[in-house]
């Protein structure tokens, strides 16, 4: 298949150039515990080897950090931070990989002695002094309030946008170009909407896809494949994930899945008949990282899927999520959420807490919301 790939500029990521016509790169995320410094490695270590070009760390303390400068001594993969609230880690991590993340919607929470443009000009000037490349990652489940209220609750599409094109424009500004973008959300049409929208505006910047919480293959990979297949397939697109929640230890799955699914793009062997079917029961689940509160965590994303079969019929979306640092968020647009502690798990019905409960309580919890649900659905 002949694909024109957008002009976008070139990004050097470690030893990796993305944008301008290069490969299209695949990235994933280690789960291990980041101070656990030799799982971290070997996790890191098989990924590379499998093919990530980028390798994504979570880092929330100052030991995080420490670990992550004696992770960057004993690999050879290039190494990604996503800060979360927590920006001033930057300064900290920066030194130790070649790529930084932020979230634009995590910078109006902390910090508001600074503007969130102070607190943009302070990560650049942070990723300019280390050679590191930028991704503004803007997420369905935590974008800018501010660019919420503006529109209707119903679109979520405009926001993400607005807030994505405002960032570019400001970094630009800056004299910083070695970024890019990411928009993600859950639901592929989604994700494939705002990209084009943003690439018909900036084709210049490039794009790292994704489908947020995926949940767990095959589903997974299945609802990223969609998006891919209409992005990718008209050119959009310069690094991919394939985010999905699986059992530890992790094997490279996500990188042999987003390999192969762009390797069928080129081949021309695309389903574009396929079709996310939001008539149907919907699980959504994050792909877990160092954050993940409760290992339970992946053990009960599979049993809220076996638990839920009964209500494939239905279209309902459950959540399920990994910690408390977006969890509450990336909840809130589900019919059920469920977000995992410590030691509970706090169901959620929409945006309205029902509760915490114990690991070997939520599954009955559950279900009978589930089941309210589906009798409303029934007599609406
Ligand atoms: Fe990691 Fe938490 Fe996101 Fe899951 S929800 S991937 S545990 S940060």
């Amino acid at each position: 298949m002949s694909i024109r790939r957008n002009p976008t500029r070139p990004v050097t990521i470690g030893s990796i150039i993305i944008g301008d016509g290069n490969p299209i790169a695949v990235q994933s995320m280690t789960a291990t515990k980041t101070q656990d410094v030799d799982a971290t490695v070997a996790q890191a270590e098989a990924l590379h080897a499998q093919g990530a070009g980028v390798v994504r760390i979570a880092v929330d303390s100052n030991k995080d950090a420490e670990a992550l400068a004696e992770i960057r001594r004993q690999t050879k993969a290039n190494l990604a931070v996503d800060l979360q609230e927590n920006f001033r880690l930057a300064e900290l991590v920066a030194p130790h990989v070649d790529k930084i993340r932020y979230n634009p919607g995590h910078l109006y929470h902390h910090g508001r002695e600074l503007t969130w443009q102070d607190k943009v000009k302070y990560l650049i000037d942070i990723a300019g002094t280390h050679s590191c490349a930028v991704r503004i990652g803007v997420n369905c489940g935590s974008v800018d309030p501010a660019k919420k209220e503006k529109y209707a609750a119903d679109d979520s599409i405009t926001p993400m946008l607005e807030s994505a094109l405002e960032h570019c424009e400001l970094v630009d500004s800056l004299g910083f170009h070695n970024f890019v973008v990411s928009l993600k959300d859950s639901d592929p049409s989604k994700v494939v909407e705002v990209n084009q929208k943003f690439a018909d505006q900036r084709p210049d910047v490039p794009l790292h896809l994704g489908v947020t919480e995926a949940g767990m293959p095959p589903e997974g990979i299945i609802k990223t494949r969609i998006a891919f297949e209409q992005l990718i397939g008209k050119g959009i697109g310069d690094t991919v994930r394939v985010s999905l929640t699986l059992p530890n230890p992790r094997k490279p799955e996500e990188i042999d899945a987003g390999l192969e699914i762009v390797s069928d793009i080129y081949a021309g062997r695309v389903r574009s008949v396929v079709r996310f079917d939001d008539t149907k029961l919907n699980i959504i689940s994050c792909p877990s990282c160092s954050r993940v509160e409760n290992e339970a965590f992946v053990d009960l994303a599979a049993k809220v899927k076996e638990m839920t079969a009964y209500a494939k019929d239905y279209a309902i979306t459950i959540a399920v999520m990994g910690c408390r640092v977006n969890g509450p968020g990336e909840t809130d647009d589900a019919d059920l959420g469920l977000w995992c502690g410590p030691a509970k798990v706090n169901l959620k019905k929409g945006e309205q807490a029902l509760g915490a409960f114990g690991y070997d309580e939520i599954l009955p919890k559950l279900q009978a919301e589930l089941d309210i649900l589906i009798e409303q659905k029934q007599s609406s």
